[in-house]
Parts: structure tokens; sequence; C-alpha cells
């Protein structure tokens, strides 16, 4: 039986494998005085990324919604060299008014090749993060995982958006539903689905499915056509500098100009000639309403909408997404037993210049965060691909100052130990 018998200790320890994540890894070994073992990247999943690829697997997503320079590697045209140099380049595809975007195939190879060369997965422990404390007696932090403790010089936070998945009252407890992201079967033998949603993920969904069944798509209101996440200039700091930072970290403000800026449940115009062929041949169809109440008789389930319309179905799939991360629960803890401030909806309170989330009496601790949760300071790109670059420069930069700052050879420290014993 293994047994834990003494805290580990880390130079960095990265909270969450996903894109940010493992992104975040590359950025502290190639720009920071680390070695590889003063960093960590703490995930429950058995592999790096493996959260991801699970979603991507299930909802159809045949390529990526983002242009072939935002990927998982730190030079931007590496996905495109490892595409010539695998002799793929046609899966580069060709996308009206936008750059070729990459097959998810090739994305996702492109990611194992990157982790596969710089030995990423060495870095991964799986384990859960319950709680981050100040270490006891020192600088620092102490994280406690299903692993045991650890110490840490730096941590960041990257959770992506926390893995609460949103289920509307309506749906809760009714059988046959499922979310598309827990316990739904997209191999199962059904003839009709209903897939509620109005985002990317509900249309890939409905088009898919509606290959081999009848798909019945829901969405509260009609689908708005978007080619990104929000309009390109929020790729760039100098335009989140100017149209973000000048307002007050954690306000409303921020929050509003974060959310208008958010093309939030769209979908990209080169889903729509797939959309209209399957509305058309009559396999999917769009209904637009609020759902007033659900019911399930004799197997099928019966969604009664606002406006007196039923719609029937053999199960429901859910593309509805993520409760809000500001308010998770894991958040929330950490905020509390670390004094950290919380602006508008619970929002972090950030240092725009090195995403470290600040105390509640303006001192900060060596606490960073990547992703959904530094959308005020990181902007409408915050939790996708081009958010993890403009959050890995920025916290790279900062823990490179602060070694530097403070001696690099003495603070950069090596894993203890393995602390573990047989
Ligand atoms: C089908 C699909 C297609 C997409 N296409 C695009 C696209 O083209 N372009 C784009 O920019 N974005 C796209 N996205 C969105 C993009 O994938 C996500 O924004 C991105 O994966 C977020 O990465 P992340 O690392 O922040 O979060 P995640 O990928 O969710 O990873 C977070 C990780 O943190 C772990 N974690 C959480 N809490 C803890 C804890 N307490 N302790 C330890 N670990 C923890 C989780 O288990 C998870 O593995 C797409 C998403 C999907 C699902």
């Amino acid at each position: 039986m293994t047994t834990r018998t003494s805290t580990q200790r880390y130079g960095c320890t990265i909270v969450g494998g996903g894109i940010h994540g493992t992104y975040l890894a590359q950025r502290l070994l190639e720009d920071a005085p680390f070695e590889r073992s003063d960093i960590c990247i703490l995930d429950p999943h058995d592999r790096l990324l493996a959260s991801f690829r699970e979603k991507a697997s299930v909802c159809g997503m045949e390529s990526l919604r983002s242009t072939f320079v935002h990927h998982v590697g730190t030079d931007p045209f590496g996905l495109e060299r490892f595409a010539e140099a695998t002799d793929r380049e046609a899966e580069l595809v060709p996308t009206v008014d936008y750059p070729p975007r990459p097959s998810l195939e090739l994305f996702v190879d492109h990611a194992e090749h990157v982790i596969d060369r710089t030995d990423l997965e060495s870095l991964h422990r799986q384990a859960i993060v319950d709680a981050i404390d100040d270490r006891p007696g020192a600088t620092g932090l102490r994280l406690e995982t299903t692993a045991g403790p650890i110490d840490t010089d730096y941590c960041v936070l990257a959770i992506g958006h926390g893995g609460r998945l949103r289920w509307p009252d309506w749906a809760t407890d009714l059988e046959h539903v499922d979310h598309v992201w827990e316990g739904f079967d997209p191999d199962a033998s059904v003839d009709r689905t209903i897939v509620v949603g109005g985002g990317i993920t509900a249309a890939q969904l409905a088009c898919a499915l509606s290959e081999t069944q009848s798909v019945a798509l829901l969405s509260r209101h009609p689908l708005e056509w978007a080619v990104s996440e929000a309009d390109p200039p929020w790729i760039n700091w100098s335009h989140i500098e100017a149209n973000l930072h000048t307002l007050p970290p954690g306000s409303s403000d921020r929050f509003d100009v974060v959310s208008d800026a958010r093309h939030t449940a769209t979908v990209p115009p080169y889903l729509y000639e797939e959309f209209a062929d399957r509305t058309d041949d009559g396999a999917l169809t769009l209904t637009q309403g609020a759902v007033e109440s659900a019911t399930v008789d004799d197997g099928s389930v019966r969604i009664s909408l606002d406006h007196g319309l039923q719609l029937l179905g053999d199960r429901v799939v859910l593309a509805t997404g993520f409760e809000p991360v500001f308010e998770h629960p894991f958040v929330d803890r950490i905020a509390d037993e670390l004094d950290l401030a919380r602006g508008y909806r619970g929002m972090p309170v950030l240092d725009d210049e090195t995403l470290a989330w600040q105390r509640d009496d303006g001192g900060v601790r060596p606490l960073y965060v990547s992703g959904a949760l530094a959308l005020g300071t990181v902007g409408p790109y915050a939790p996708n691909l081009p958010g993890a670059r403009r959050a890995g420069d920025r916290i790279t930069a900062a823990i490179e100052r602060d070694l530097r700052r403070s001696g690099a050879d003495e603070t950069g420290t090596s894993a203890c130990d393995t602390g573990v014993s047989d």
C-alpha cells in the first residue's frame, strides 16, 4: 500500500491540466528559470487535455473554430509546420473570410506531439486540489490535494469553467435527460433526440445526430451566427488594455464590457450549410421557445413550451454549458481562506499586469489565474485558446521577474522529495 509521508514542494504548481495548464507549463519551462522538477501540473484525469478530448469527441466536432495559429504549442506556426511535416495540409480547412482552421484530429495530434516532445506528461500528477492555504511558517502556498499536501512558491489556477454543468430546473431529476458533457452516449440507438441549447455545441451536436436520427433543436433565442468567440482585436493586449483595463478592476463595467464583447451562444457560419441541408431534408428542426414543463410518459420525454408547442423525444441532451466559475465553491473556498478580493458577481480581482489575484488589503499572494476565471483582466478570449497565450505572457513574465528579484537560484526550488513510501 502507498502512504504519503511528507509534503512535496515545487517552484510552480498549476491547478488544471487542460489547454491553459498545458500551455502555461511550456511557457514556464521556456521563459522562466525553472527546472522541469520545479513544475507540477495537478489534474484528476489520467492524462493532460483529457477533458478537452472527451468533450470534443462527443459533440460531433470535426474542426476547430479557431484558426491554425491557435493551439497548445508556444510557436504560433508550430501546428502548420506539423501539418506540413506529416503531409496533412489538407486538414487545414479553408474558411470563407477567415484563415484556415485545423481539423479536430490534426489539432489533437499536434497537441499530443507537443506534449510528447517536451514530455509534459511527466509533470502531471493525477490529483484534485481541494483547498489552498498559506504555507505554514514560510512564504508560498500549501495545496491540500487528494495526493497529499503540496507546498509551492507559485501557483496558477487553470481550472477552466470548473466543471459544474448547467442543468435547467425543469430537467433536474427527469429521466432520459443527459448533459452532453456527462453521461451522454452519441451512439445510443434512438429515433428522436431533443437537443437543448443555442450555441456552437448544440448546433454541432444537432447536425451530427441528425445523420442517424430525427433531431429537434430547442433554443431560447434565434440562432446567431458569428465567426469567432469575440472580435479579433480582443486577442491583443493593447486592445484589452485600452478597453478593459481603463475600467475599475472587478467592476460591473468590466463585466458588462466582456459580456457584450463575447459572442456567447453563437454558431460559426461554416456550420450554416450543413445545418440548412439537415433542416431542408427534414432530419433536423429548429424550435425557439422557453420550457414551461417537461414530463416522461411511456419512455418518451414531452417538453411543453411557453407558446403552447410541445416537443416529443426519446431523450433530451442538454448543451447548456457550465455554471459560472466565479461562483464555484472551490473558488469561494480559496478566496475565503486567502482573503482574496472579489468583484461584481464574484469576479476575482486580478492585478492587470501580472494576473496575480489581489488580496482584500491590496497585497498579492503568489497565486495567478488563467482561463475563464481571468475574464475580467484577459477579456472575452480569456477562456479560449488565444486567452491561454495572453495569460501565459503575463503570468510567466511576472513569475520570472519575481524569481530574478528574489534570487532565482535560491527560490527556484526543486521538488524536495516524492513524498511517497511503500
Ligand atoms: C467541442 C469544443 C470545441 C472548442 N473549440 C474551440 C476553438 O476552436 N477555439 C477556442 O479558442 N476554444 C474552443 N473551445 C473552448 C476551449 O476548448 C476551452 O475554452 C478550453 O479547453 C479551456 O481550457 P482550460 O484549460 O481553461 O479548461 P479545461 O479544458 O476545462 O481544463 C481544466 C482542467 O482543470 C481541472 N480541474 C478543475 N478543478 C480542479 C481542481 N480543483 N484540482 C485539479 N484539477 C482541476 C479539470 O479537471 C480540467 O481537466 C472548444 C471547446 C469544446 C468543448
